[in-house]
């Protein structure tokens, strides 16, 4: 935010240092352990700088920024100063670095590019940062060095909100969804033409370490030596990437297996999966699944898979929660895509109470009314646990004829069972034309977890469930339109998978820092006027 120019006679605002009582934020301040600050650049300004002062003197009491400049204070900042070596030219103060990368994501400018700009003419930067102006290399470094500590701050946000009574951290509402990858989606190439661009690159490198001029390029390569040897890099990760797939694609039943000289890949990002975004695109992506607590705005986990879809993420997502706040969900809200039949196997196991409409959506379901069914639904014939047996409409008992192990993703299997009805009873029923379109009969097939379903969509049809579940679009649906709108995560800055968890574990980072912070000062506010109508009593 650029501020404008302070207008004449304009009151000077209270210190909100003054006004907000520091015990009531994040928590207790933690013990922290800095190296001396002098192996630091020393920053231009300090809070008696004239400069300082006139931007702390128009920023608004409840500026975004002062609540990241209060709440980075109070997080313990020990292993990010012990990451600097303390050698060659001195680096800027790592803290006020931190808040100004705070501050830009939440403002949806993710990339080092941007902070190095911004903090030239973005006076709530200078304000943070106390004057000081990182180069744009010292920028990416700095998001290099955040990504292994990110994880800590998270769980310290997170714990604190958990002592403080914000959230239990045991219930919450899981969603995912795709984020552009910062990589082409006009250059997916296949193997063949790989290994073709890949010999050509190798003669060119080859060229440029003889110091000679490699004549005419072409379009596809880097125009540079040093950006070409980082494309060699690229063009190796793809290779293994492109091999790995080849191989799945093997291991696949004949009839679904892909024509091998379809498979492509992303030269520019080979991590990123290949898949339709929202729009319907068919792009480099990643998958962001985050986990929103329903007692209030925090968001209890997040992590960026390199897939298209949501498929398998319930259970991992569960276990990120628990290695952010230390404690095990017991309530889940989400989508139908998360709950598969081995999905609410391990939700059983677990003793998660699992939320989400098993196969339909809100799309689905008035469309599957409106059509007629092609046969007799499966839901008409009766289960008789006792005979292990199904019973048909017309009351004849169905006949086990098979069963087999079906592989899911992970090297995970489910045994099916099929049954059948004897043909003789089929050719001569009146509703053989509404149940079956086959000469042997109509057959039924059994998952071994089919139990399971039959209680899941028991619950999910009770008034309790329908109105757990309806917090969900309250919650985690508002944080990915918030995150998209206005934090600009649609797509990533970043190139590769690792660049997209830190840019999401900055944005969360940041959401959490806020909210908690926002809790303490309610809180805060309440016991001053707790004690004040205490006092007038
Ligand atoms: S067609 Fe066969 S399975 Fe279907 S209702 Fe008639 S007897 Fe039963």
């Amino acid at each position: 935010m650029i501020l404008p120019p302070r207008p004449q006679g304009h009151r000077r605002p209270d210190s909100p240092r003054r006004s907000i009582d520091p015990l009531g934020a994040i928590g207790a301040v933690p013990p922290r352990d800095y190296p001396h600050l002098d192996r630091f650049a020393v920053p231009p300004w300090d809070h008696q700088s004239p400069e300082w002062r006139a931007i702390d003197d128009d920023l608004p009491v409840d500026h975004p920024a002062r609540t990241i400049d209060e709440a980075v204070d109070r997080l313990d900042l020990t292993s990010l100063f012990a990451s600097y070596l303390g050698v060659g030219s001195r680096a800027h103060r790592p803290d006020l670095m931190l808040k100004i990368v705070l501050y830009e994501m939440q403002t949806g400018r993710h990339s080092p590019d941007h902070w190095a700009s911004d903090v030239r003419d973005r006076r709530c930067l200078q304000w943070l940062g106390w004057g000081i102006t990182p180069s744009r290399t010292r920028c990416y470094g700095f998001r290099e060095r955040l990504g292994p500590l990110l994880e800590t701050w998270n769980r310290q946000v997170l714990g604190s909100a958990v002592v403080q009574g914000i959230t239990t951290a045991r219930r919450g509402s899981l969603d995912g969804s795709t984020i552009a990858a910062n990589a082409t989606r006009h250059r997916l190439v296949n193997l063949s033409r790989l290994r073709r661009r890949s010999e050509e690159l190798d003669r060119v490198i080859a060229v440029d370490k003889t110091g000679q001029d490699p004549g005419a390029i072409p379009g596809w390569m880097a125009r540079r030596p040093a950006t070409r040897r980082r494309q060699h890099y690229r063009f190796c990760e793809a290779q293994r990437e492109l091999l790995k797939e080849h191989a799945r694609n093997a291991r696949r039943p004949r009839d679904q297996r892909q024509d091998p000289e379809k498979i492509v890949i992303s030269t520019s990002d080979p991590r990123a999966a290949l898949g339709r975004d929202k729009e319907k695109v068919f792009r480099p992506l990643y998958t962001l699944e985050v986990i929103q607590d329903t007692e209030s705005p925090l968001v209890l986990a997040y992590e960026v898979f390199a897939q298209a879809t949501d498929a398998g993420t319930l259970m991992p997502m569960r276990r990120r929660a628990h290695d952010l706040t230390g404690i095990w969900l017991k309530e889940i809200l989400a989508d139908t895509g998360y709950a598969s039949a081995l999905d609410l196997f391990d939700c059983a196991r677990a003793g998660v109470d699992l939320y989400a409409p098993y196969q339909e959506n809100d799309w689905t379901e008035p469309r599957r009314a409106q059509r007629r069914p092609r046969q007799i639904p499966k839901s008409e014939f009766t289960w008789r646990p006792d005979e292990q047996a199904y019973v048909c409409p017309q009351g004849h008992r169905l006949t086990r004829i098979s069963q087999e192990t079906r592989g899911l993703t992970e090297g995970r299997t489910v045994e099916v069972t099929t049954y059948r009805f004897p043909k003789e009873h089929c050719r001569e029923c009146p509703l053989a034309r509404r149940c079956t379109s086959s000469a042997n009969g109509r057959t039924i097939q059994r998952n071994e977890h089919e139990d399971l379903i039959a209680a899941h969509r028991a619950k999910m049809q009770t008034p309790e469930a329908k109105a757990i579940y309806r917090k969900r679009c309250q919650t985690v649906e508002l944080r990915f339109a918030d995150a998209k709108e206005h934090r600009g995560l649609r797509r990533f800055r970043g190139r590769g998978l690792e660049h997209a968890r830190i840019e999401v574990g900055l944005c969360v980072l940041g959401h959490n820092l806020l909210v908690v912070q926002a809790a303490g000062r309610r809180k805060a506010a309440e016991g001053q006027n707790g004690t004040s109508c205490q006092v007038a009593a």
